[in-house]
């Protein structure tokens, strides 16, 4: 059995053969730990998958020393608490043990309040000229002539995100959407599909 891991987001450059895992186990800690913890997101490297718990702390295994994962956790073995309430709270688990509400929600997850193609010149002109679509979003707005008198530039107007917003990049969210031939991307370079 598996849980369901929120995505590895990140400030960092993530290298394109690192993938972002979608499931892992729903308890693991290393043979140094003492206590048990809870996996928050995944990534994987080749053969070697690491986690990053929800207290903070990266859990990862090699061939040498495997990560131990469990179902359930053995008699009398500790668990973290950070680790557990967070991971209730942010519903990686079905039912509330002890009958309780807990809520956790990490907010860089949310889409943002303007869209990323706002003040860009990521937009599809439309007949006219007086408005386009943007390729974030797919919403229609009003491009303007932005910018000063010595680097003058057209770009569509600041909006909020359309329901056509593309797919976030595991890693990288919306902070970096970019535009190479019509398809939007990630300036990591993994794809971000319209849904
Ligand atoms: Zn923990
Ligand atoms: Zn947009
Ligand atoms: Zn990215």
């Amino acid at each position: 059995m598996t849980v369901p891991l929120l995505p590895p987001t990140t400030g960092s450059t993530v290298a394109l053969n690192v993938e972002a895992l979608t499931t892992g186990p729903r308890f693991l800690r290393t043979r140094s730990m003492s206590r048990w913890h809870r996996p928050r997101s995944g990534t994987r490297h080749g053969n070697r998958d690491c986690y990053s718990a929800w207290c903070g702390y990266g859990i990862g295994s090699s061939d040498r020393a495997p990560a131990l994962t469990a179902e359930e956790i053995p008699d009398g073995e500790l668990v973290c608490a950070t680790c557990e309430g967070r991971a209730i709270g942010a519903g990686q688990e079905q039912q509330n043990p002890d009958g309780r509400q807990l809520v956790f929600g990490p907010r860089e997850l949310q889409p943002p309040k303007t869209c990323p193609g706002s003040r860009r010149a990521l937009y599809a002109p439309l007949p006219g000229g007086t408005t386009a679509r943007c390729l974030i979003c797919s919403d229609i707005h009003p491009v303007r002539a932005m910018g000063g008198p010595y680097n003058p530039r057209t770009a569509i107007t600041q909006h909020p995100p359309g329901p056509g917003l593309v797919q976030p990049c595991p890693f990288h969210r919306w902070r970096q959407p970019t535009v190479t031939n019509n398809t939007v991307h990630c300036t990591c370079g993994r794809p971000m599909p319209t849904p």
